[in-house]
């Protein structure tokens, strides 16, 4: 009997990360193990932490009733192509949750999301699709997250923040709370870089590192190879 065949793309780091978080909740859900697999395009081995690795070629042939797969891969350029992929050929997204995550009140999150161990999301909380939340990440009350953003473990995003589309922000960066009716603003594409403390508006596209965060540039790349 052909059964739903569960897939997470990217058999590297990440992946690794995703795939005990997935196992638990399809045991759950009763899915024999055997039906989940890492789909890779270059596969690292044959088989990564007892789970299968396939490409994407293999996983689409093989028989299913139905495929459904995660988009374990930080880049998110790469999940977006991945992911318009994966619609033209039916391929459903999983919400990968750990079972320790926090979902408060009035919380929406897009397909595709993975919120891995000690992630909380509070209240009023819109987010985007393929949002990728690691480990001890929280977002707070009435923030709004884009399509593809990306939060490095430990990552503190306080009250009232908009993430544009495509932001990345790297390990324990901490961005400060905006207002009601003014929130703080990351502008899409950013990079928050890894311990960064962020006190204001981040425009389109840049990099910002520091406490208080500021804009990476030549001069300050320059300077920190004093
Ligand atoms: N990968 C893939 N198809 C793509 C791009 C990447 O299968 O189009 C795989 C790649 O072979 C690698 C993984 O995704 O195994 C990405 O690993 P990386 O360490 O770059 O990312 P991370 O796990 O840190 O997010």
């Amino acid at each position: 009997m052909m059964s739903e065949l569960y897939g997470i793309y990217g058999a590297s780091g990440f992946g690794r990360e995703v795939l005990p978080v997935l196992r638990e909740q399809l045991s759950q859900q009763g899915i024999p193990e055997d039906r989940l697999v890492f789909v890779d395009d270059s596969p690292p081995a044959p088989i990564v932490n007892g789970q299968r690795v396939i490409t994407y070629t293999e996983y689409l042939a093989e028989s299913a009733s139905s495929r459904h797969i995660t988009l374990a891969i930080a880049n998110s350029e790469i999940r977006a192509l991945l992911a318009a992929k994966c619609v033209i050929d039916g391929v459903q997204f999983i919400h990968v949750r750990a079972n320790n995550s926090v979902i408060m009140d009035d919380v929406i999150v897009g397909e595709g999301a993975v919120l891995t161990p000690f992630v909380t999301l509070t209240s009023n909380i819109r987010i985007g699709c393929q949002f990728h939340a690691n480990i001890y990440s929280y977002v707070a009350h009435d923030c709004v997250i884009g399509d593809f953003v990306t939060f490095a473990p430990a990552v503190k995003c306080n009250g009232n923040v908009v993430i544009e589309n495509h932001v990345y922000i790297g390990t324990g960066a901490i961005i400060r709370h905006g207002r009601s009716g003014k929130p703080l603003r990351i502008g899409k594409g950013a990079v928050i870089a890894a311990g960064a403390v962020v006190t204001k508006n981040v425009p389109e596209g840049v990099t910002v590192f520091g406490n208080p965060a500021t804009i990476l540039s030549k001069e300050s790349l320059r300077r920190s190879k004093l």
